[in-house]
């Protein structure tokens, strides 16, 4: 994202907070005063002093002023702190949300394609490296603009020509940080992008424990975390480098100024053009300036790197989804209704087509099993009726309606999906049975438990449906889990299931009872199954066969059979890979054997 996209949000989202950001600016210019009345009154208490003129009580006023500016500066700075928190607190909380708002509105693809641990890290890690870097630099840099601006009003009122020798040395000072701030910049986002590589080495560890244990893994895993982890530390260093060096820029750019300044002036105290008062003026501004000076330097240093993180960060919005809900939806007609694919073809970005005109139909009430060699497009195709892709060609439509113009709510009230990889909350199995319908009743939950063949596994539990799954369900085994994720369908009261490979972690007897518990209490519930394990045809209504993204065969598994087509050879196929194995426990396409355990 461009530097000026990046201002661009930025702005909007200030908008955002202008009332507690406006009021922190008002502070900071008082805070900014005040400084400048600490300089403002050396002049005529020395002046007034070397004159003789000044009486015991003077001394106690111009105490008690001291001791107020400062009293004063020190409330307000307090106050600041306060306001300025809420400002940016709340800036910082709005791009978070849009940021999550936006990612939940992506379609499936977008995830496809993009690390998890690399989107987590924009999210957390970039916006808090925005906020560490760049949102107290803004404060900070204000108010330290303002206190100079001040002492220069304060100096251009004492003696107009000092002021613009100043202003001279604000001008170099503000060129060399406008260049250094790009550097800054640019090795900032490589900061950025280091801290995502640790994340994804992090994930990957995490993610992938089983395979590093299994296969002796860690010490790759750990040189290839060492070697994002020594690459960070470099880069950063060059940011500390080119942080520090700018600094050190500013200072002596800074101090050779203003010593040539105090040169002059010092002539003209020598020569009595100005009072000792003023001279005792200018040095304070001088010295009250040096650390205002020093402070814009490194807060537009972590500004550009702040701005490097945002702008990481808000790369993030300007993805739109690809699925979006239709402008004016229609509404689904009440009761059951066939759904269709129609001349649907599809492929995944720039790949080779997957789907190519597919046509087919499930009726209310049916179970339609689709079979097929791995790879020849099952899963895209229960992942198009369920929209989370769009067909580049054709239509998928529920009672006659393209799902396009369906409002997604009422899409997914009417479709159900299971999917081979199940995702369960950190939560009680109670809290996962009932996520897609909270209010259900208890019997309703024990109904579903019942289809789902969970009742033996819920008995056997101590806390029974209140145990605690642990994250992603890990405290499960592969088909328990599936077994809950039937459950949690079935509660939806969606009228149709789409079962992606849904019970492919079960034995084949556990399935077929699933199955059947399915078929029994559908009712006019429709059921549309994808699997590679052909004993399930059997109890369909209609089996489609898949071979390369095109239907060849639809039909009864029966009438399949006894047909010489690619139903029978995907039949002969897996009987011949359970005599050639001679093991029937664990085989994908397993007739009659004992299959996976649950
Ligand atoms: P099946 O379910 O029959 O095994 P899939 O529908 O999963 O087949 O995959 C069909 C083809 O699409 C495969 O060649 C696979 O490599 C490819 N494919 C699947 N998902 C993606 C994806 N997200 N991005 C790119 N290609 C994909």
């Amino acid at each position: 994202m461009r530097r000026g996209q990046v201002v661009r949000h930025l702005l909007a989202y200030l908008a955002k907070v202008w009332v507690p950001f406006s009021i922190s600016f008002v502070v900071l210019l008082l805070v900014a005063g005040l400084t400048a009345a600490k300089a403002w009154i050396i002049q005529p208490v020395v002046d007034a002093f070397i004159g003789g003129r000044t009486t015991q009580g003077d001394l106690l006023l111009l105490c008690a002023l001291v001791a107020g500016i400062f009293i004063s500066q020190a409330g307000l700075n307090w106050l600041y702190s306060m306001i300025a928190g809420v400002a940016s607190g709340r800036f910082v909380r709005a791009i978070r949300a849009d940021l999550f708002g936006r990612l939940s509105r992506q379609g499936l693809g977008y995830f496809v394609d993009r690390p998890s641990a690399d989107l987590a890290s924009r999210v957390v890690n970039d916006v808090a490296a925005f906020e560490n870097a760049a949102v107290g630099s803004v404060q900070n840099l204000m108010r330290d603009l303002a206190t100079v601006g001040m002492l220069l009003l304060v100096l251009l009122f004492k003696e107009w020509r000092l002021a613009l020798s100043c202003l001279a040395i604000v001008a170099v000072v503000g060129s060399v940080l406008r260049r250094r701030s790009r550097q800054i910049e640019s090795i900032g986002r490589r900061v950025q992008e280091m801290v995502s590589g640790l994340n994804r080495q992090l994930s990957e560890l995490i993610g992938g424990i089983e395979l590093i244990l299994g296969f002796g893994l860690g010490r790759d895993s750990r040189d290839r975390f060492e070697e994002v982890n020594l690459r960070h530390y470099g880069t950063k260093l060059s940011a500390v480098r080119a942080t520090a060096s700018s600094v050190t820029l500013v200072l002596v750019i800074v101090g050779l100024g203003l010593s040539g300044i105090l040169f002059v002036t010092g002539r003209a105290l020598l020569a009595g053009t100005i009072s000792p008062g003023d001279f005792g003026t200018f040095l304070a501004a001088i010295y009250l300036m040096q650390a205002p000076a020093l402070n814009i330097a490194s807060s537009v240093a972590n500004l550009s790197r702040g701005m490097a993180a945002a702008g990481r960060a808000l790369e993030l919005l300007q993805h739109e989804p690809e699925i979006l809900d239709p402008e004016s939806p229609r509404p689904l007609p009440a009761g059951d209704l066939e759904i269709e694919l129609d001349e649907v073809s599809f492929r995944y970005e720039e790949k080779a087509t997957v789907v190519e005109g597919l046509s087919f139909e499930i009726r209310p009430g049916e179970l339609v099993v689709m079979v097929g060699d791995s790879g020849s497009g099952k899963s895209t195709v229960a992942r198009l009726l369920m929209r989370f892709y769009d067909p580049l060609e054709g239509e998928v439509r529920i009672g006659g309606i393209p799902i396009r113009e369906i409002a997604r709510a009422d899409l997914y009230r009417y479709l159900s999906y299971v999917s081979q990889e199940v995702f369960l909350f950190d939560g009680s199995i109670e809290f996962n049975l009932r996520v897609g319908r909270p209010a259900a009743a208890d019997g309703e939950v024990a109904e579903a438990v019942r289809i789902a063949c969970l009742e033996d596994f819920l008995a056997e539990l101590p806390e029974g449906l209140a145990t605690d799954v642990g994250e992603r369900g890990v405290r499960l085994s592969g088909g328990q889990r599936q077994r809950i994720a039937i459950a949690r369908a079935i509660l939806t009261e969606a009228r149709a299931l789409v079962l992606d490979e849904a019970t492919s972690a079960l034995d084949m007897e556990l399935e077929q009872r699933i199955l059947q518990n399915l078929v029994d209490s559908r009712r006019s519930r429709a059921i549309f199954a994808v699997t590679h394990r052909l004993s399930l045809a059997e109890i369909a209504d209609r089996v489609l066969v898949l071979k390369e993204g095109r239907l060849v065969e639809e039909g009864r598994a029966a009438e399949l059979s006894a047909r010489d087509g690619e139903f029978a050879r995907l039949r002969r196929a897996a009987q011949a890979s359970l005599v050639r194995d001679a093991a029937p426990a664990g085989s994908p396409l397993g007739f009659g054997g004992a299959g996976r355990t649950p």
